[in-house]
């Protein structure tokens, strides 16, 4: 029997997971409170960037199987299970901000006061161990009069998404992870998902809450470290004649115990999830007496990477005032528009500082740009429009057809080119013979750049 099922919050991981289930005959309701969300969703258009996801997201609603509302009651009431799907952003102080949160564990509250059958409650969003038993279960409890284990059941059931291939990933994940409050609620939440994903389940593993709110942090921490450690190796490399970060990548990859993704070095990682996620395991590290210090030294090592993009820039060109530089990239990875904490921005407002000259250009996240960098800098269309007539070009996001981009290209459209390769997608030897060509974790070639 397929239940119905609700989302409380419709953004990168409610709404793609609500529309991968609707998809799959499950019939789904989707409530947020933003209207501007509720209004474009309704009508179809997913309100951000994600392959695939406006298709699926028509299908579902024409089917009727996917209905979208700003009413809590008509969400709960209608369904037999809930999954919490609001953001987890960071304090000021870096600790998780867990407002969200509590008003959608409220707003359930009240709404289960309604109800006479047994509900389940799957906390997706990301927080922060013992959140789900000392702030979800607490505040349900108390808003709906009712008891937890008896009268409704509740599940830690983190979410692994990659945004820019969140439908892949929904729809064949790695594994699911049910922290559960009791084994009924368990059971529940493991049965949707053998009715989702039929003969290619994926391994289940269930647990307690506790386990299952840390496996999520965990996950993340040791996937943002991998990344902090290559991007340290990278630095190294710059001061290192003849050595080169992507070849030392490849070498240590290749062994099975650490294996070859995650392993590119960059700009740095930017995004709402990492730094926000690492810093609020470092935050309640501290406040139950634990100090993280590597997730403190992978931090600090991607706080300083972006700034690595325009010491590079600034080698190349010397003194960046008034200097042309066209940026490549602003979304903080391809395949989306999202530009929450992303390196490019970091990038851009350093160049400014610095008296550059600034025009940027990303296939979809333009629109984003536009409130961050108002009129600061220039928005090109496409991308010989934002490189003609300057004087460097900075790879900021590894978008496909910036891959196919060719030396000569360059030479066409600038003046005496810079090339700074940040995100290592381009052959340095095809490069380097016909434009002045740097690149994150490739030895300096300053020397034969004075010289030319
Ligand atoms: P988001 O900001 O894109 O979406 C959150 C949505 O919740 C918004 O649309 C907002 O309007 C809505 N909302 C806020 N309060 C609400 C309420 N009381 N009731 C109903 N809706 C409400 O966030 P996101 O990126 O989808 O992340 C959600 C959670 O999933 C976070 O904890 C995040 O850490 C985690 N996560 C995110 C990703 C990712 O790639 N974005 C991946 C895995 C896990």
């Amino acid at each position: 029997m397929v239940e119905v099922i609700s989302f409380f919050g419709l953004g990168y991981v409610g709404l793609t997971t609500a529309a991968c289930f609707a998809s799959r005959g499950f019939r789904v309701i989707g409530f947020d409170n933003d209207y501007n969300k509720f209004k474009a969703i309704s009508s179809g258009v997913a309100p951000f960037f994600e392959p695939g996801l406006d298709e699926i997201l028509k299908i579902s609603l024409e089917k009727g199987n996917l209905k979208v509302t700003m009413d809590p009651n008509t969400a709960v009431l209608n369904s037999k299970v809930t999954f919490i799907t609001v953001a987890t952003p960071s304090k000021e102080d870096g600790s998780i901000d867990l407002s969200y949160i509590k008003e959608a564990s409220k707003m359930i509250g009240n709404s289960l006061k309604l109800k006479d059958e047994w509900h389940l409650v799957a906390v997706k969003s990301t927080v922060v161990p013992t959140t789900s038993e000392a702030v979800v279960k607490k505040i349900v409890e108390e808003t709906s009069g009712k008891k937890c284990g008896r009268d409704f059941g509740l599940c830690v059931n983190p979410e692994f998404l990659r945004e820019g291939n969140a439908v892949e990933d929904t729809l064949n994940p790695d594994r699911i992870i049910i922290g559960e409050f009791d084994e009924k609620s368990g059971d529940f939440l493991e049965r949707i998902y053998r009715e989702f994903y039929g003969q290619k389940i994926p391994p289940i593993i269930r647990t307690t809450p506790v386990n299952a709110e840390l496996i999520k942090y965990a996950n993340n921490a040791f996937l943002a470290t991998k990344v902090s450690f290559i991007n340290m190796i990278a630095n190294l490399c710059q001061k290192l004649p003849g050595a080169d970060v992507e070849v030392v990548a490849r070498g240590i990859g290749l062994d099975k115990r650490i294996g070859p993704l995650f392993l590119k070095a960059g700009a740095g990682w930017g995004g709402s999830c990492w730094s926000k996620d690492l810093k609020a395991l470092l935050s309640f590290g501290l406040k139950i007496g634990v100090e993280l210090p590597l997730i403190e030294a992978t931090l600090k090592i991607n706080d300083s990477q972006p700034y690595k993009v325009v010491e590079l820039a600034k080698m190349a060109l010397g003194s960046l005032r008034g200097k042309r530089v066209s940026i490549l990239g602003l979304a903080f990875k391809p395949n989306t528009d999202d530009m929450r904490n992303a390196v490019s921005i970091k990038i851009v407002e350093k160049l400014l500082s610095e008296g550059a000259k600034v025009t940027v250009y990303d296939p979809k996240a333009i629109e984003n740009a536009k409130s961050i960098f108002f009129e600061r800098v220039e928005y090109a269309k496409n991308i010989e429009d934002c490189l003609r007539n300057s004087e460097c070009a900075v790879i900021v996001t590894e978008w496909d057809e910036f891959k196919k981009l060719k030396p000569e290209y360059f030479v066409k459209l600038m003046r005496d080119p810079v090339i700074v390769d940040a995100r290592r997608i381009f052959c340095p030897m095809e490069f380097q013979d016909k434009v002045k060509f740097v690149a994150i974790g490739l030895s300096n070639n300053f020397e034969r750049i004075q010289k030319t």
